[in-house]
């Protein structure tokens, strides 16, 4: 039986824009991963009439409803009371959360003074699964009363989404006696439209598994997504169709279910035991952040140079100042020898080299926002691509940054370097 599930989040400062809903937007991917629909999110202030209007609605036209929010031991926190009381559920004081709240404070809160409101987040409606906060001192709770399973959870992020995954999860697994299993295909040097043109036909056939696309900065996802009675039946339903994928797509397939393009590099770069570096202009540094966010980069990512000025490209990386002159600075002619020159100093492998302009403003030289060349220079050769990337100073050098990352990826796996959609 497929379930509908319905988020209601609560919390004034929600309603005031104070802060974003991140609790909703997390819970209902952790719900899509579980295959429940969610056709609805609600938000509401801290009152409680409102709060039991909103669950009176949520329960005609769902049968999960989950509130994050209004768990804590202050008045305004009244998600509990108004809950059971709406489904005719009496709360009761639970003495093993009660012995947890008091750990709590012994242990984790030192200098704060437990008060006798702290209790009440020890009081849980009669017969309720709890789920223990790890990160906190209020649990949360699931029961079931008049077909509705009601789930309630803290609303700061760092104790509500690790309970969900925790303790939330498990629960709404149970209730389903088939597995959801997905993977994620990753694409990049393809538009959405493209893929989706390319795949349209295989999506409108399938229907388990799914095949669905999500665009994700830069690059394009697809999820497969399959229903079945163990994950090895789930598995062996979503091979076909990646493979299908594969040859459709081809290339521009970078992984499966792996996390990012500088991911897949560092990947690559370790099992070959190749070097690299990079020489950054418009990018400002970022292909040199995106890879040294990864731990256990220095293995085998050297180091990077931001030659932003015209001058440091002479003096840090022996650009000459004549090609420059001739080129202009933006220019495939100076991101080969930028790449060229970052490889040397670095005496890496691999050398990037990345000129552009990332915008808003046009550098005065006629050269267009958002013209950016990329080079990777190899101990075979030097590669390039002459990119227009748009007018969004942002996105300009994400993209700049991707196709950098997404050349070296394809050197390290002998392919076609400078193939992309143009
Ligand atoms: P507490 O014990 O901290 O009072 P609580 O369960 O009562 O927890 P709230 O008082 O509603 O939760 O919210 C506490 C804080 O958690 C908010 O000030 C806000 O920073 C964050 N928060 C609440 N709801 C959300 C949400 N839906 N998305 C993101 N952050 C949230």
């Amino acid at each position: 039986m497929s379930h509908t599930a319905e988020i209601i989040s609560v919390g004034t400062e929600l309603l005031l824009g104070n802060i974003a809903n991140t609790d909703a937007q997390d819970i209902s991917q952790m719900l899509s991963e579980l295959g429940i629909n969610v056709y609805f999110h609600t938000v509401v202030g801290d009152n409680p009439e409102r709060l039991k209007a909103a669950v009176a609605i949520a329960r005609s036209r769902a049968d999960i409803i989950i509130t994050t929010g209004g768990l804590g031991p202050t008045c305004d926190d009244l998600t509990k009371q108004t809950l059971a009381e709406a489904f005719g559920k009496k709360l009761v004081f639970d003495e093993r959360e009660a012995q947890e709240i008091r750990d709590y404070f012994a242990t984790r809160l030192h200098s704060h003074q437990m008060t006798d409101n702290n209790y009440q987040q020890a009081l849980l409606p009669e017969g309720c699964t709890v789920f223990h906060n790890d990160c906190g001192t209020a649990p949360g709770c699931a029961f079931e009363a008049e077909g509705v399973r009601v789930l309630m959870l803290p609303g700061p992020p760092r104790e509500c989404v690790p309970m969900f995954r925790a303790c939330a999860m498990p629960y709404l697994r149970a209730l389903s006696d088939t597995e959801l299993v997905s993977h994620n295909i990753h694409i990049f040097g393809l538009g959405e439209s493209f893929v989706e043109d390319k795949l349209r036909d295989t999506m409108l056939r399938l229907s388990n598994p799914t095949l669905a696309p999500y665009a994700k900065s830069g690059e394009v996802r697809l999820r497969v997504t399959a229903m079945a009675r163990t994950d090895a039946e789930a598995e062996a339903l979503m091979e076909p169709v990646i493979r299908e994928v594969r040859e459709k797509i081809g290339n521009c397939v970078y992984g499966i279910d792996t996390d990012t393009l500088e991911n897949t590099v560092l990947g690559l770069l370790k099992e070959k035991h190749v070097t690299m570096a990079a020489a950054e202009s418009c990018t400002g540094g970022l292909v040199s952040k995106r890879m040294t966010d990864l731990p256990g980069a220095s293995e085998v990512y050297l180091g990077g140079a931001v030659t932003y000025a015209v001058s440091s490209k002479t003096a840090i990386l022996g650009v000459p100042a004549e090609l420059i002159r001739r080129e202009g600075v933006v220019s495939l002619a100076v991101s080969q020898a930028m790449a060229e020159g970052v490889r040397e100093k670095f005496g890496s492998d691999l050398g990037v080299g990345i000129t552009g302009i990332a915008g808003p403003d046009s550098d005065g030289s006629g050269t267009p926002v958002g013209t950016v060349y990329v080079s990777l220079s190899t101990p075979g050769g030097t590669f390039t691509r002459s990119l227009h990337l748009g007018h969004d100073r942002d996105r300009v050098r994400t993209a700049a940054a991707n196709h950098a990352l997404d050349m070296a990826r394809r050197y390290l796996t002998g392919i076609d370097v400078e193939e992309w959609e143009k």
